[in-house]
């Protein structure tokens, strides 16, 4: 499934084959899907019950990440298409392990008659902060008791309490200006790149004077057709992170301003449109501490020779701090921080903040990288894939079991998120009922690519591996030999 998965590289919103595939394992398994949820195409909801008891979402990502494409055990860049997206985040592992978890657990349940449900779902277009405060406006979490969300890490592990890193806004603005002939007639146009250009010379200012927790970053998705033309339309999108709902509230507050003032300054008109949102994450305590008595007892996965020559070609490549290779020690279990630490944002944040959750971290790759890299790609359809997410499952398992078995522990979980949790913030959804998710994103780009990238699709029905599919000897560490 990992391979599988690795070899379609879909970006996100646009994870046709890998929604296809995954979902049709849990059909064929005796789950009822419902399809294109909360107005997505490639979402889907899997659902199995094997009568009254606790509800127990199961979810993860799928997504690629731009330009990442890159031949798995390689130890350099080398894309097998270039410019293609790729598994530069690992996303391909994840629901995978769910799977895995699932099926397992599923056996238990029918042989011991145990009762409860098994909800497996995807985190849709996760690098665009797309899916999961849409799904959670739409109700799909109304009937759920406990989420468990997994994702690729380098360690086995689990936190509780707010997490590392952000929540945030993503913000397209537009500007409306008037087209004219740049050299016969500038004084007839209206730039409506000049205006995005000066909302971010504005935003780069009011950089200095944001707190270092805070962080943002943009593109600009239009700027202009051609010299000649004076830009009618051009826009600029925005990330904007903060470790609480209130500081991205007030970024998104003085971005709007900003945004205005270019406008004014222009002589253009200025719109501006919600694509993604998440919310900071705050994990389940109860659920957390059960989590990690399993983790113990799994223990991180036994490392071969090529996986460790691999990890630490691979780091050594990226000039990495980090240069002894995969983990071999357990990492302790995550506990709120003295001093919150700015970073990345996950949309599981929105879920978080609906039912008790906690992400689940699996070592399925390489510690030390730099993230959103072809070099988080190499290790993610190779053996440090497979046993890192084979070795989650086993703690999702055994963790599903005791929610199912013990469901004490479902109310201690609601009693913290009721009590503890909910006593630091309340939740207010960043999109309102009119908010579309952008599923247009990322069209282009894989039309682009999808034709090139369907001769790489791995063929679980001729090869064990994706590695035997590509004739790569594992690990290749050096060009030419
Ligand atoms: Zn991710």
């Amino acid at each position: 499934m990992i391979d599988k998965i690795f070899s379609f590289s879909e970006l996100g919103f646009q994870e046709t084959e890998s929604s296809k595939y995954l979902s049709q394992i849990l059909e064929k398994n005796g789950f009822q899907i419902e399809k294109g949820v909360a107005g997505i195409p490639t979402a889907w909801f899997a659902k199995w019950s094997n009568g009254k008891g606790p509800v127990i979402a199961l979810g993860s990502d799928v997504d690629c990440i731009p330009k990442a494409s890159q031949y798995p055990g390689v130890a350099y860049h080398k894309p097998m298409v270039d410019g293609a997206p790729g598994h530069g985040e690992g996303h391909n592992s994840g629901i995978p392990l769910n799977i895995t978890a699932a099926l397992a657990v599923k056996q238990l349940m029918e042989r011991e008659d145990i009762k409860g449900t098994l909800v497996l779902w995807p985190g849709i277009a996760e690098e665009l902060l797309g899916s999961k405060a849409w799904y959670t406006r739409d109700g799909l979490f109304d009937d759920i008791d406990v989420c468990i969300f997994t994702h690729v890490s380098s360690n086995l592990s689990v936190s509780w309490g707010q997490a590392r890193g952000t929540g945030l806004i993503s913000v397209e603005y537009t500007f409306d200006g008037e087209a004219a002939h740049s050299a016969g007639s500038p004084w007839r146009g209206r730039s409506a790149l000049d205006a995005a250009e000066l909302m971010n010379v504005g935003w780069n200012y009011k950089r200095e004077h944001l707190h270092p927790l805070k962080r943002s970053h943009s593109i600009f998705t239009d700027a202009g057709d051609q010299p000649n033309v004076v830009p009618s339309k051009a826009s600029i999108w925005y990330y904007f992170r903060d470790i609480t709902y209130e500081g991205i509230i007030e970024m998104y507050n003085d971005a709007n301003n900003i945004a205005k003032g270019a406008a004014l300054m222009t002589d253009t008109a200025m719109t501006s449109k919600i694509v993604g949102a998440a919310w900071p994450r705050h994990f389940n305590k109860i659920i957390a501490e059960q989590m990690y008595e399993n983790i113990q007892q799994i223990g991180l996965p036994q490392w071969s020779n090529e996986d460790q020559m691999l990890a630490k070609a691979v780091q050594k490549e990226v000039n990495s701090k980090k240069t002894d290779g995969l983990n071999t020690k357990l990492s302790p279990i995550g506990i709120p921080l003295k001093r919150p630490v700015s970073g990345g944002s996950d949309d599981i944040g929105d879920v978080s903040w609906k039912v008790p959750t906690v992400t689940l971290r699996y070592p399925s790759n390489i510690p030390g990288l730099q993230g959103h890299h072809w070099s988080n790609a190499i290790a993610m359809a190779t053996p440090v894939a497979h046993k890192g997410a084979t070795s989650g499952a086993k703690v999702e398992a055994m963790t599903i079991l005791d929610l199912l078995l013990k469901p004490i522990l479902v109310e201690q979980a609601w009693n913290y998120f009721n009590d503890v949790q909910s006593k630091e913030a309340k939740y207010k959804p960043m999109i309102s009922a009119d908010d579309k998710p952008p599923i247009y994103l990322n069209k282009d780009i894989m039309n682009q690519y999808r034709e090139k990238l369907e001769q790489f699709y791995y063929d679980e029905n001729k090869y064990d591996s994706y590695l035997e599919q590509l004739g790569i000897s594992y690990p290749t560490l050096k060009k030419n030999n």
